[in-house]
């Protein structure tokens, strides 16, 4: 029964009437070989012609949109790398339009004489005409040279007049005029794929092909327009309402097949497990809390309530802890995989950097000192709780005593980084499995560590992170991990005060602060983005890589006003300078991505023991180091930094009781996506919020990172204007899912799903 989608599908582009194999190798560039994909090559903008006006109607400072003809175009050089592309624009009105930009030297190619464009912005005065400088532009039509196309197919084979370029999208008789991803490259125009566009909307619906899979009162519950509506009005909106409408639908499609692949996903890993019942009073772990020097948050109690109860069940715990910087996850961890110790299994602590390893193994030690767990090679014996660090730079006899450990069991934890990976590191009965900072290991590796599980069983595993996401994106990221939030820190910290410094010449009183902090046997930490002046920034080993806004091409004026072409400070530089002046007399130490292991493990064990005043570092100290003395952080270059960045190096501080101080040192870039970073920074020290304000600046795309490609990737859903869709969209998938699981009574549900998720995926989703 192929109809609906499934039957678009089948149906090539190569059907449509002038659809050559030229012009189908230029839809295939851009990812359309289908029917299915042209419909859902939804337009990025739309243009309204009642704005439109022509060239010669422009009135000075008064926004408009123009179709016209590039009559020529040059590119300039200027000082400094800089460049410039102009262009000169005829309409037939009468006058021309100039248009110029900026650091956009990729444009001279997309401005070639006799191309038909549409332009969008405020024209200014310029000598004696009208000018636009970086207005929005889009290619309409491209001129085309002769035998460039071949007879049977429908381009125009010649420069576009100026009064066709007006009338290139004459086929919508409303004012919305649609304007297509394109490709230069492929040489496919935004009025060309339109064409095929209305085609494949009309083949659809003698097809039949947009039935809709949502019953009528759902949709009125949900206040949702019909499929078939909503293709057509994306396409070819009556009105800018009626788009918004078409979007919404079209976004939902999207949310809720997600949604129910998720919790499929979820449901078929249950079904597949072979968890661990762990056993055990839990007098291990009230030993472990009874000896902490602390009292838990309520957070903390009630995450280590929801990490018992999947660890006694059935099934194999999938759980993702969230928490803030110095939320405390730690101990949640350790209570984790004293649970498993205590039942008889081995537990392993992943975390993505050294200096982090090393810092477990010491709380953990310090914790866990003096417990001690049943030794089974001595009948009713006891012995201590072992716990072992594993790096690439452990030693070959060290390692090997640690295997050894290991495969006998006489190691219950063993902590470390990448290194617990290697195919040699084999436990006797892993367990539990915590990876810390799960956000720098990729999906494979934490499988990876699971397939070590002992014999016959998966291991628990708990993923933590402090990098907040937003709850709606989580549920999407993570659709398929139960999720506990430590939604609370320890009593006594002192939020964090920050201060953005926007003048170089204001930073005196900055390193006066520090001098004072010192002088009180206080700590601080100085952040550069850089290793060595001229260098890329620091990500050798452990380091992330800059967290630059997303790349648009409409932001192209955003970017370029922040490139500039400031000389950003380094670390080795900044700590040379510091030691010779402002912080001559403290004890300043250097730590990068690129000393050596043991040097790197030198220096943060001075920083630890006070031995040194100040850490001059790159973003090495970003994750998880915890100096509880620590009270002064100073970000350089801050605006080259992230939100989730800044705000984990700030984490940095604020651990004890004394008041802490954020300092952000950056030029001026009040108006730009930096700026609304640093004003987020300043403004709050919720990491929550904070994930709210990056998701607004950056875009879904970030967020959502590699996790999403392929059709059934969001292409209209927002996670930010959609955050009620993805709500409904989860309860839609597991009320069907509950009552019935394989999709037996929801045949469209079924189809379109494996249409969307691909054939492996759906065989692993179908097979039970
Ligand atoms: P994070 O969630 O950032 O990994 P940590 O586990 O490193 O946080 O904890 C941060 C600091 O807070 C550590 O020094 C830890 O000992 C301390 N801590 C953890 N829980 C509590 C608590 N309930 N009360 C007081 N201090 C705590
Ligand atoms: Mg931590």
């Amino acid at each position: 029964m192929s109809q609906r989608l499934a039957r678009l599908d089948e149906i090539p582009v190569t059907e449509l009437r002038g659809v050559g194999r030229q012009k189908a190798s230029a839809l295939g560039a851009l990812g359309i070989t289908s029917l299915l994909d042209l419909v859902m090559h939804y337009p990025r903008r739309w243009a309204d012609r009642t704005a439109m006006a022509t060239i010669a109607e422009l009135v000075e400072g008064e926004e408009v949109s123009v179709h016209a003809t590039v009559r020529r175009s040059s590119l300039r050089h200027l000082r400094g790398r800089r460049t410039m592309v102009e262009a000169v624009l005829v309409d037939g009105s009468g006058p021309t339009l100039s248009i110029t930009f900026f650091n956009q030297a990729w444009r001279a190619s997309q401005l070639a004489a006799g191309a038909a464009v549409v332009v969008n912005g405020r024209p200014t005065a310029f000598r004696g005409g009208l000018q636009m400088t970086n207005p929005r532009l889009d290619v309409v039509a491209r001129p085309t040279s002769a035998g460039d196309s071949s007879p049977s197919e429908s381009s125009p084979a010649r420069p576009v007049p100026a009064d066709e370029a007006a009338t290139v999208a004459g086929r919508h008789t409303g004012r919305i005029v649609p304007i297509y991803p394109q490709s230069d490259k492929a040489g496919i125009a935004s009025h060309e794929i339109d064409g095929y566009v209305a085609a494949a909307l009309e083949r659809a619906d003698r097809e039949d092909a947009f039935a809709d899979p949502l019953s009528a009162r759902r949709r009125f519950e949900l206040d949702l327009v019909s499929r078939a509506e909503a293709f057509h009005e994306i396409h070819e909106p009556r009105s800018f309402e009626a788009r918004d409408g078409a979007r919404r639908r079209l976004a939902f499609d999207e949310l809720w097949r997600l949604q129910v692949a998720l919790v499929m996903r979820k449901r078929a890993a249950m079904a597949a497990a072979r968890g661990i019942r762990h056993e055990g009073d839990g007098e291990l772990l009230r030993r472990f809390l009874d000896q902490l020097p602390f009292p838990l948050t309520g957070a903390q109690e009630r995450a280590i309530a929801d990490v018992g109860r999947d660890l006694a069940g059935p099934y194999p715990m999938h759980r993702l802890l969230q928490g803030d910087v110095g939320s405390g996850k730690t101990v949640v961890a350790l209570a984790a995989l004293l649970r498993g110790v205590e039942g008889g299994y081995q537990g392993a602590f992943m975390v993505p950097t050294e200096v982090l390893a090393e810092q477990h193994l010491l709380a953990s030690r310090r914790h866990l000192g003096g417990l001690s767990t049943a030794d089974p090679s001595r009948l009713g014996g006891t012995r201590e709780v072992a716990i072992e660090l594993l790096t690439s730079r452990t030693g070959a006899a060290e390692r090997a005593r640690i295997t050894a450990g290991l495969a006998s069991g006489s190691v219950d934890i063993l902590v470390g980084t990448h290194a617990l990976l290697t195919e040699d590191v084999r436990f006797s009965s892993l367990g539990v499995v915590v990876v810390d900072e799960q956000h720098r290991f990729g999906v494979e590796q934490r499988a990876a560590l699971r397939e070590k599980g002992a014999a016959g069983h998966d291991p628990d595993l708990l993923v933590m992170t402090a990098t907040p996401i937003p709850r709606t994106a989580a549920m999407t990221v993570y659709g398929d991990l139960d999720s506990t939030v430590l939604d609370e820190l320890p009593p006594g910290r002192t939020p964090v005060r920050t201060q953005w410094i926007d003048d170089p010449l204001a930073e005196g009183p900055v390193w006066q602060h520090v001098r004072d902090e010192v002088a009180l046997g206080h700590q601080v930490y100085v952040v550069c983005p850089l290793v060595r002046a001229g260098e890329q920034p620091d990500d050798a080993e452990e380091g992330p890589e800059l967290d630059e806004p997303e790349e648009d091409r409409d932001a192209g004026a955003d970017r370029s006003s922040e490139q500039g072409d400031r000389v950003l400070r380094s670390a080795v530089e900044e700590h040379a300078r510091l030691v010779g002046g402002e912080l001559a007399g403290c004890r300043v130490g250097l730590l990068h991505g690129q000393l050596r292991p043991s040097e790197k493990e030198g220096v943060m064990a001075a920083f630890r023991d006070a031995r040194l005043d100040v850490l001059v570092a790159t973003t090495v100290i970003e994750v998880g180091v915890d100096v509880a003395t620590a009270t002064v952080v100073v970000i350089e270059d801050a605006d080259r930094f992230g939100i989730a960045q800044l705000h984990q190096l700030r984490g940095r501080v604020g651990r004890g009781t004394v008041a802490s101080t954020c300092y952000l040192l950056s030029p001026a870039v009040e108006d730009t996506l930096a700026g609304q970073r640093l004003r987020a920074l300043e403004a709050t020290t919720d990491g929550f919020e904070l994930a709210e304000v990056d998701l607004e600046l950056r875009g879904e795309g970030t967020v959502l990172g590699a996790r999403q490609k392929g059709r059934n990737d969001l292409r209209l859903a927002s996670l930010r204007r959609d955050r009620d869709l993805v709500d409904e969209a989860r309860a839609l998938a597991e009320s069907v899912l509950d009552t019935d699981p394989g999709l037996a009574r929801h045949p469209l549900f079924a189809e379109e799903l494996r249409l969307f998720v691909g054939e492996e995926e759906a065989a692993y989703l179908f097979k039970s």
